[in-house]
């Protein structure tokens, strides 16, 4: 078990932590990003979270936070719940690059991933203790993740705690939600938002669109942004 930690380790400096990203991809066929790890950009900017609904050979939540240079990345079958008591699996998954922030479209079918891919939610998130970027760092590699999401949907804190890993370095984690404002046993996020936060079109819409969409446009559209959750929390909690 101690091996493990020294082997990742080794593994990150001998190639790059997009390698397996990359491997797993033709870009002739995707429009996904090929992606680069981001240069640092210091302690103080802020850090972005996505999450992607992805509609492939099983729909999930595709859960990325930014971390030194690239999107952690964690797949959420059900989706986040701001019940406190529900636990969600959140398996991880390669790191994602960071233009991936961006990606709404579809993958064809046959390539890996091959669905319609939904920006579902995105904002910044932070340490929920306030200790910055040694704290997410620390937090991760211990695996007892503890953040503050800013997001259209996603709000308040969270925390993804890793349960086991197995022999090909495959983690499983649990993402729950803490008890705060903004917890609500009542509220279906995922049932309630189901359209795009950037586009808002549904997944339909971009199964059926998304490829004049992206040959025509690369960045997405703001316009019919959804409405803040923010207003909605506020409105049910008094
Ligand atoms: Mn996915």
């Amino acid at each position: 078990m101690a091996t493990r930690k020294r082997g990742k380790r080794a593994a990150r400096g001998s190639s790059s932590p997009l390698a397996e990203y990359k491997s797993k991809r033709d870009f002739a066929k995707t429009r996904e990003p090929e992606g680069r790890v981001a240069g640092s950009r210091g302690t103080k900017k802020k850090l972005h979270f996505v999450i992607q609904k992805h509609a492939a050979s099983h729909l999930h939540f595709d859960f990325r936070l930014e971390l030194d240079g690239v999107m952690k990345s964690w797949a959420v079958p059900k989706g986040p719940s701001y019940d406190p008591k529900v636990r969600r699996l959140a398996m991880q998954v390669e790191d994602h690059p960071i233009e991936y922030n961006t990606f709404e479209g579809t993958i064809p079918e046959g390539e890996y991933g091959g669905g319609t891919v939904m920006l579902w939610d995105r904002g910044t998130y932070e340490a929920e203790n306030g200790g910055g970027l040694e704290a997410l760092r620390d937090g991760y590699e211990r695996g007892d993740l503890k953040i503050l999401m800013h997001g259209k949907r996603m709000e308040g804190g969270w925390v993804l705690v890793r349960m086991r890993t197995d022999d090909r370095g495959r983690s499983q984690w649990l993402l729950i939600k803490h008890r705060d404002e903004f917890a609500d046993p009542d509220y279906d996020v995922v049932g309630d938002e189901t359209t795009s936060v950037t586009t808002g079109r549904s997944m339909e819409e971009i199964g059926t669109k998304s490829r004049r969409v992206w040959s025509s446009n690369r960045t997405p559209r703001k316009s019919a942004a959804a409405p803040s959750r923010k207003k909605r929390a506020t409105r049910s909690k008094r």
